[in-house]
């Protein structure tokens, strides 16, 4: 209210004023915005004009691809994204899972679910900011709506996938107005995530989505302009996986090898997780599904170390992974939803490099056009604490893939 005070009477009794916006600049800290584009994979940007993007990323930093956790899901990566951990290590192990322990299910269209913190280990970054005395924004973030260690963002609005872009750009630049403006502020885009499912990757609605996006960003960019913080805001921006073609030609059945009534199934597809039941053993369904060539199952303590989903209390006994572009079925279930069995599909292993996202940088400490290696999920909430100037907790990132990111 000081600053406001000091403001030219002029600029008190009119609306629009030029210089009101820099008189009144709240004094800001290191300020993030960290940008998720759902399903952005790697190589859009080579197939179509997104001139905003582009800009960041000359004028920025652009790593040759975000490199997803297992399974390479929404749910998962947007919160390894801000937690640094694995996917075993925060417990949102799929989009969809069973406690055993509380018999709940989760699934991230359940308000109860995903607003009951129980679910959600580790530390997000809005929790580390807060714990170090920082003002936090979410529009829309996996995790964002349950208060994690007691902590929610200063700033948060339940998921709404109806509001329109532009709007949640507005509500970004309001937030940045504000007289205690967040340091740390994400935005969500849920397409061409939504595209590449119905369409697949390769379809022209795709490049659209994600033309889409390129504009509302556009918008945000000028906004930040208009307040001249375009060069002082970081902005990180980032996919959550890629997308790879499906086809109703390419669906292993899991009734073609063993009894699927035997199977208390959590998750289908691409990724196929149980509880084996009615005296099917672990060590029979793992060998009887394996005689599938497109899947590689296992008991989840023998999964492969690299995918880090092995331990964890709600983890099913048995997971299976399918080869790239095919589906994991059941008879009955495929009957009713077989629409979700063409188009695109993600999830899968993400040394496919189907699975990989776009994700770039921009700000006073990420500039120079520069380009950096592969940057895993695990490895963006070291940058994001780093550019924030706080303490990161304890997690599962390589620092030295901040330092590459900031040119040290
Ligand atoms: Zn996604």
């Amino acid at each position: 209210m000081t600053l406001r005070r000091a403001a030219p009477l002029a600029c008190l009794l009119l609306t629009a004023c030029p210089e009101a916006r820099r008189v009144d600049a709240p004094v800001r800290g290191p300020t993030v915005i960290l940008i998720s584009v759902d399903g952005l994979r790697a190589d859009i940007p080579e197939r179509v004009t997104l001139p905003t993007l582009s800009r960041l990323a000359a004028e920025g930093v652009r790593a040759e691809a975000m490199v997803p956790v297992f399974p390479s899901k929404t749910f998962p990566n947007h919160y390894s994204l801000v937690t640094g951990l694995w996917a075993e290590e925060h417990g949102i192990l799929d989009n969809t899972m069973y406690d055993p322990d509380t018999d709940q299910w989760f699934s991230m269209t359940d308000d109860a679910a995903v607003t009951d913190a129980r679910w959600w280990g580790g530390e997000p970054i809005w929790v580390t900011a807060a714990k170090q005395g920082l003002v936090t924004a979410t529009c829309f973030w996996p995790g964002s709506e349950a208060p994690i260690g007691g902590v929610r963002p200063t700033y948060y609005l339940p998921y709404d996938g109806g509001m329109p872009y532009e709007d949640r750009v507005a509500q970004v630049l309001a937030w940045l107005d504000e007289e205690a403006p967040p340091q740390l502020i994400t935005l969500y885009f849920d397409e061409p995530d939504g595209a590449g499912h119905k369409h697949g990757p390769d379809d022209p609605a795709v490049l659209d989505e994600a033309q889409g996006v390129d504009e509302a960003l556009a918008g945000l960019v000028d906004g930040l302009e208009a307040r001249g913080l375009l060069d002082s805001v970081h902005i990180v921006l980032t996919a959550d996986h890629g997308m790879a073609g499906i086809s109703l030609d390419r669906v292993v059945f899991v009734d073609d090898y063993l009894d699927a009534q035997k199977l208390q199934t959590i998750t289908w597809t691409p990724v196929l997780s149980f509880y084996p039941t009615e005296g099917l053993t672990a060590e029979e369904a793992v060998a009887a599904l394996n005689q599938s060539p497109q899947l590689r199952c296992a008991k989840k303590e023998d999964r492969p170390a690299e995918q880090h989903l092995s331990d964890h209390p709600r983890l099913p006994p048995v997971l299976c992974d399918a080869e790239e572009g095919w589906s994991i079925s059941g008879r009955e279930w495929f009957s009713d939803y077989e629409d979700i069995y063409q188009g695109g599909a993600h999830g899968y292993d993400p040394a496919y490099p189907s699975m990989h996202g776009v994700i770039l940088g921009h700000g006073p400490r990420l500039q120079g056009g520069r380009g950096v290696g592969p940057t895993r999920a695990v490895d963006v909430y070291n940058l994001l604490a780093a550019l924030l100037e706080i303490t990161p907790a304890t997690n599962s990132g390589d620092p030295a893939v901040v330092e590459e990111w900031l040119g040290e």
